[in-house]
């Protein structure tokens, strides 16, 4: 068994190549750019602390983040609200599926930032003077956790603004009970916005290693967000990350991390690592087939499972 000392030696042409004949799994097909994907794209890539990006084959194809944005919106959220945005959003995990049509009862709040309705939430509470402001903000602060520029699809911005009933549903039912500041529109098109955010595996690595790393980001050495923000993220991707499939992740991986209907996982191991693993083809709950299988290796081999005693 390797340890976290030799991630680097880390063969991960080799997982890649072993994991590649796990079939199992559906793409997701909420827009035609999900549908279109490669059954077979699968990348991963190690961030760790000294700055040095690890990566296998495809680790620099680009595919939009989807869901695995929601730590980082709530990471912004909470720098630009002051730390207010913590009592506008619960966070506890729901059990139920990541666009299920429920508010947490009696403060009609989402009930945490890792389902769609908490991320419509925090979309709407990072600063922006206008939609476009925020827009621009979102790109921002992604980059900055990314330690590049990132760009965004908008092709995919634009069909899952248009298509995304669920979500309208959801900015609505928020706008109805009175914890949604934004218009439902401009919420859906901020949210929209951040899942169409065009990362490949190094950068999601380097992201979530930012998370890992109290706030830092490894590769640019910038600040991104204070210690105990990040902090505060990681709790929750660790309780909630992996919506339903949390608890069997947890058992399973150990490291606090979060899935996306694209395929990507981002994982954040505290003081370790930040690694993201990317495959389309998806389980019920929405994770990565090959994600999951992948993660799970790399946590035995690295040693990275949070509640494995040494
Ligand atoms: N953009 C997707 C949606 O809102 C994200 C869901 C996910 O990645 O789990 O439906």
């Amino acid at each position: 068994m390797s340890t976290s000392r030799d991630a680097t030696a880390y063969d991960l042409d080799e997982l890649r190549t072993a994991v590649l004949s796990e079939r199992g799994g559906e793409v997701d097909e909420s827009i035609p750019q999900l549908a279109e994907a490669d059954e077979d794209f699968c990348a991963i890539a190690l961030a760790l602390p000294d700055g040095t990006v690890h990566a296998s084959e495809q680790a620099r194809v680009r595919f939009s983040v989807q869901s695995a944005v929601k730590p980082f919106l709530f990471a912004l959220a909470l720098v630009d609200t002051d730390g207010a945005a913590m009592d506008r959003v619960g966070i506890e995990p729901t059990g139920e599926a990541f666009d299920a049509i429920k508010l947490e009862s009696g403060t009609g709040r989402p009930p945490n930032p890792m389902v769609n309705a908490g991320a419509l939430l925090t979309a709407s509470l990072v600063h922006g003077d206008d939609v476009a402001a925020r827009k621009e903000r979102i790109t921002a602060g992604l980059s900055a956790f990314a330690g590049r520029a990132l760009e965004v699809d908008s092709d995919i911005a634009r069909d899952e603004h248009l298509l995304g009933d669920r979500n309208h549903a959801l900015a609505h039912l928020m706008r109805a009970e009175g914890t949604l500041g934004l218009t439902a529109d401009d919420a859906v098109d901020a949210y929209a916005h951040a899942c169409a955010m065009l990362v490949d595996a190094e950068a999601l690595a380097v992201m979530g290693a930012t998370l890992a790393l109290g706030g830092r980001n490894p590769v640019t050495g910038e600040q991104v967000v204070p210690a105990g923000v990040a902090r505060d993220v990681v709790s929750v991707m660790a309780t909630c990350g992996v919506y339903d499939g949390s608890g069997r992740w947890m058992r399973a991986v150990g490291v606090p991390a979060k899935s996306s209907v694209s395929g990507a996982i981002v994982l954040s191991a505290p003081g370790r690592l930040g690694a993201a693993v990317v495959s389309p083809p998806l389980d019920e709950q929405g994770t990565s087939v090959r994600g999951h299988i992948v993660s799970t290796r790399l946590s035995d081999d690295l040693g990275l499972h949070s509640f494995a005693s040494p």
